[in-house]
């Protein structure tokens, strides 16, 4: 499945930077690289809540290809197993 759509056009992104120890997809095990779009699970604090949250993320539960996203977060395994 490949679902890679240009960014051009789109307003301006507020980007968040993250470093991931994984580098595979938790979906498909495949290898995650440059210019793919991802999606990300990420555990953190919220440090201001006005009209907008200022998030400052810890840690990063779950990441996988935007593609491969089905919705599900297969995380329990993590939690029991440890
Ligand atoms: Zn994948």
């Amino acid at each position: 499945m490949n679902t890679e759509n240009a960014v051009e056009g789109e307003e301006e992104l507020s980007i968040m930077y993250v470093s991931l120890s994984v580098v595979t997809c938790d979906k498909c095990d495949e290898p995650m690289e440059k210019g793919q779009k991802i999606l990300v699970i990420a555990e953190g604090l919220i440090m201001n809540s006005n009209e907008e949250l200022d998030f400052a993320g810890y840690s990063v539960r779950y990441a996988c290809h935007l593609g491969c996203w089905d919705g599900v977060e297969d995380i329990g395994y993590l939690i029991s197993s440890n």
